[in-house]
């Protein structure tokens, strides 16, 4: 199936029939990561997922450009019992497209019934339209990303809806007795404040995931241009970290959040275990800083438990 057309958003649009829309991932917090759409109109200028426009025919920029997913129906939910489903990994489940094709929703409406442990991570509250598919399925959770409180910074990041819209679907949720994750992500170094965030949500979410900006391939210039005209007295601090490898910065924020978590009551850990925790439990806090450590870590943890 191949059907083109351009929104009044002057977003070019593709159907394409993919076998599955679940792939096996290595993600830190998922066995399979589902992506309804290829490309993501949300646009976000530090985007790491912007590589994905290689593997398309698109000549139009990371933003400008969507391919609806269409798979068949999943015969068996039921495999699904208890891993964990990421959704989405390279883009956003609720984009305002999302209004007219409705595929995520077809993707919950499959799932449901199964004992999946579904993840959904999101900068819209377009989210709510699915409150009642989500609240029927007990091991799901909801995660908003939010990196800033200035309004116009996120206006300067990306196309999605405000920070305000984010938090008040956050609740909405919460109060629904549906467990939330904010995830402060990509904090940029000064600029990002994580305890005000944290102070803003504790006490609407379960999780509070954090993780650094990182800048590779084609928008690390950009950014790094982005911060020089807008945040000049910032750009000694980005040279250091992103042209001359330092980890101090991460290193105090991780040192001052770990005092903060203590301060506070909340536990801050560098594995996920949150669900096990009552509901009304503090928020748990996930150090998510250099994915890439963290997860050959893990792993080593794990098959040291498992030889013990
Ligand atoms: S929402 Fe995520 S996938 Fe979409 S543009 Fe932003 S960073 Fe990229």
């Amino acid at each position: 199936m191949l059907a083109l057309k351009v929104n009044e958003m002057s977003i070019c649009i593709n159907s394409i029939d993919t076998p599955s829309v679940l792939t096996k991932t290595n993600l830190p917090v998922g066995d399979y990561s589902a992506n309804p759409y290829i490309g993501c109109t949300h646009g976000c200028k530090y985007c790491y997922a912007s590589f994905m426009k290689r593997f398309t025919n698109h000549s139009e920029p990371w933003g400008e450009f969507l391919d609806v997913k269409f798979w068949p129906q999943i015969e068996k939910p039921q495999k699904y019992n208890n891993k964990d489903v990421f959704l989405c990994s390279v883009t956003d489940p609720y984009l305002p497209e999302e209004k007219e094709f409705r595929r995520t929703r077809a993707l919950l409406q499959q799932l449901q019934g199964s004992e999946v442990k579904l993840s959904i991570q999101t900068k819209s509250d377009l989210v709510l339209r699915d409150l009642d598919i989500i609240k029927s399925m007990p091991n799901a959770r909801v995660g908003f990303s939010i990196n800033t409180l200035d309004e116009a910074f996120r206006n300067d990041m990306d196309k999605a809806v405000s920070i305000e819209r984010r938090l008040d679907a956050m609740k909405i949720l919460h109060d629904e007795h549906i467990r939330t994750i904010c995830f402060i992500s990509p904090i940029f170094p000064g600029i990002t404040d994580v305890q005000a965030i944290i102070n803003r949500v504790k006490d609407q979410c379960n999780l509070i995931w954090l993780e650094n900006l990182n800048l590779r391939g084609s928008y690390k210039p950009v950014i790094l241009q982005y911060i020089h005209d807008r945040y000049p007295q910032l750009t000694g601090l980005y040279d250091e970290i992103y042209l001359h490898g330092s980890r101090m910065y991460w290193e105090l924020l991780d040192e001052s959040i770990r005092n903060y978590a203590k301060e506070n009551g909340m536990e801050y850990v560098v594995d996920d275990d949150s669900m096990k925790k009552p509901f009304d439990a503090p928020p748990v806090i996930v150090n998510f800083f250099y994915h890439e450590e963290i997860k050959k870590n893990a792993r080593n943890i794990r098959a040291k438990q498992s030889n013990d």
